[in-house]
């Protein structure tokens, strides 16, 4: 892969080149429909290409499809 498809991009970026608005966007990372990353809790979100181009396709990107996400179920099972 070309080091410029590594770099990861902002919302207005992701917006221009998958031509969505910036702030669909920022929706979407904070729904969590969208993988998104900030460097500074609060800070600027940055969005990696590879999972922006999921995105626009509906698709799961490559992270999420070993999600770290705990079932209620699993986690309720343990505590017992
Ligand atoms: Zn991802």
């Amino acid at each position: 892969m070309e080091a410029w498809a590594r770099e990861p991009l902002t919302p207005a970026e992701v917006g221009a080149e998958f031509r969505r608005h910036p702030e669909t966007v920022r929706d979407a990372i904070r729904a969590g429909d969208l993988h998104g990353h900030q460097r500074v809790k609060r800070g600027r979100w940055l969005v990696e290409r590879r999972c922006a181009a999921a995105w626009v396709r509906g698709a799961e990107c490559p992270h999420q499809t070993n999600a770290t996400v705990v079932p209620i179920t699993a986690a309720r099972g343990r505590a017992r």
